[in-house]
């Protein structure tokens, strides 16, 4: 058995992060990547030729070297006013210390032009204050996909080249321990690896991973929220004044009738939307490229709905699960498109009227209707959400905008740490996406760097 002194369990950017920084602090140390998807290289979703989901055993958008960000638009939060709660748990300056680090490291390895910066801008935050609407803050650093992937594809080369050994398709099922070895991990290919310490960095779509490791070494779990709803497509220009400016804006609505947290985020100028396969269950997502030829008219970005669960019931991420099994049920096997106008009407959208739709949808999903989906609560929030931000962003609730769905968020497993180095048990760290803690790439990154510090320093 091949034997470790940091194993890091999955290929993302908090992986990823974790491996250079330890690499730079204890050169010795004997560390490995183990990642369920493929090498980045050969990281190919074949929904690309045809725009529709084959459903793949690992999904090649969120799966892989890079992890869920290797495809994504890139758009690098500098700060903590979201995309998780590392400021809360670091304290702001430490939080923003180590997203800083993320960020030079990134621009050591972006050898495909200068990102663009985008600015908070105070005139669009006062329209939305008097609209009710609240403009998330905070300075943005905007790669694009294709220099997001030339980034990543430089930065895993050099952690190869540092001596971190990188093994593709390896899944981990289990971990045990093993007395004087440390720990063992089990793959799902027949492989065992001993380590002496393991950093968890599995993301999203380790979540199911998280809470088995949780449930055997007796890690209590804490209920966190689950986010649901979908994602909103429409002619590029109706939001350009937001665009042009701040690139993405972020907006929270209070709804009026639950007085529920409804959230506009993760938008995508001139976009795509895409699909993604959650282990079987296809939801919406979306992403843009940087070169200007593949911009398309559209841009889009996620409305969804926050729920947090009270006692007894403690299945937020199956609940979710299962609405978005319901639309793939009614979709065959794919997401659902409807006209916002159609919605407002009570009838579905046929490929007829999605035909003559002047918004060309860019993902091919099936033309049906989500109200038969999505439960009562959620939908108006998302109705009212839409007609909120039409106030400053006019023609967002045109007949032709297009809402797919689902589209979910969750975050649902939140385990409790041992102390402030995020450790769950002796030895086992944990980080990223799949802590419950990070949303996005730099906090996932900062907490990669974080814990990497902490287990140098003892
Ligand atoms: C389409 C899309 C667009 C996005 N756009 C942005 C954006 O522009 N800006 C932003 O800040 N964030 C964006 N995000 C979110 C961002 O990508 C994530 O927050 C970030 O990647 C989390 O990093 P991570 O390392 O924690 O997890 P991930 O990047 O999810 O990496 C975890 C890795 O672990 C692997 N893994 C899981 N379980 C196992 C296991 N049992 N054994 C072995 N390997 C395992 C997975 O295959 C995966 O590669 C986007 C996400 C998606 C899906």
């Amino acid at each position: 058995m091949r034997k470790y002194d940091i194993a890091i369990i999955g290929g993302g950017i908090g992986g990823l992060m974790a491996a250079y920084r330890l690499k730079r602090r204890i050169p010795e140390a004997k560390i490995v990547i183990t990642e369920r998807g493929n090498t980045l290289e050969k990281r190919n979703c074949p929904a690309g030729k045809n725009r529709t989901c084959v459903h793949c055993k690992h999904c090649s958008i969120t799966s892989g070297f890079a992890g869920a960000g290797a495809f994504s638009d890139g758009k690098f939060n500098l700060g903590t006013a979201y995309g998780g709660t590392l400021g809360e748990e670091l304290g702001e300056d430490n939080a923003n210390y180590y997203i800083s680090e993320v960020d030079e490291i990134l621009n050591e390895y972006c050898t495909s032009g200068i990102p663009k910066v985008y600015f908070s801008n105070e005139e669009l935050k006062l329209k939305c204050l008097q609209n009710n609407l609240r403009l998330l803050d905070m300075n943005v650093k905007h790669l694009g996909t294709d220099n997001n992937f030339i980034t990543m594809q430089n930065l895993i080369k050099r952690i190869s080249e540092d001596g971190t050994e990188l093994l593709p398709f390896y899944d981990c099922e289990n971990i045990t321990e093993s007395g004087e070895e440390g720990y063992i991990l089990h793959y799902a290919n027949g492989e065992k690896i001993t380590s002496d310490k393991i950093i968890i960095a599995t993301g999203r779509g380790g979540a199911n991973f998280v809470s088995d490791f949780c449930r055997s070494f007796g890690v209590h779990m804490r209920s966190n929220y689950v986010d649901i709803g979908v994602r909103v497509e429409m002619k590029d220009i109706i939001w350009k004044e937001f665009s042009d400016q701040i690139y993405e804006p972020k907006i929270l609505y209070k709804t009026k009738t639950f007085e529920d947290r409804c959230r506009m985020f993760c938008f995508n100028k001139g976009g795509l939307v895409s699909a993604e396969n959650n282990h079987g269950i296809i939801t919406a997502n979306g992403h843009s490229y940087a070169e200007p030829e593949k911009k398309t008219e559209n841009c889009n970005f996620a409305i969804l709905s926050s729920i947090r669960f009270t006692e007894p019931f403690n299945q937020p991420t199956e609940y979710v699960e299962s609405i978005s099994r319901l639309a793939n049920m009614i979709g065959r096997g794919n997401v659902l498109v409807q006209r916002f106008g159609d919605l407002i009407r009570g009838r579905r959208t046929n490929d007829h009227r999605l035909g003559q739709n002047t918004v060309i949808p860019t993902l091919r999903a099936t033309a049906g209707d989500i109200s038969l989906v999505l439960p009562h609560r959620i939908l108006t929030n998302i109705i009212e959400t839409i007609y909120a931000l039409d106030k400053v962003a006019p023609g967002t609730a045109n007949d032709d905008t297009l809402l797919y769905g689902c589209e979910s968020k969750y975050y649902s497993i939140r385990p409790e740490f041992k102390n402030d180095k995020f450790e769950l048990v002796d030895g086992v760290y944990i980080i990223g996406d799949g802590s419950g803690i990070c949303r996005g790439l730099s906090q996932s990154g900062a907490m990669g760097i974080y814990v990497a510090d902490r287990i140098a320093d003892i």
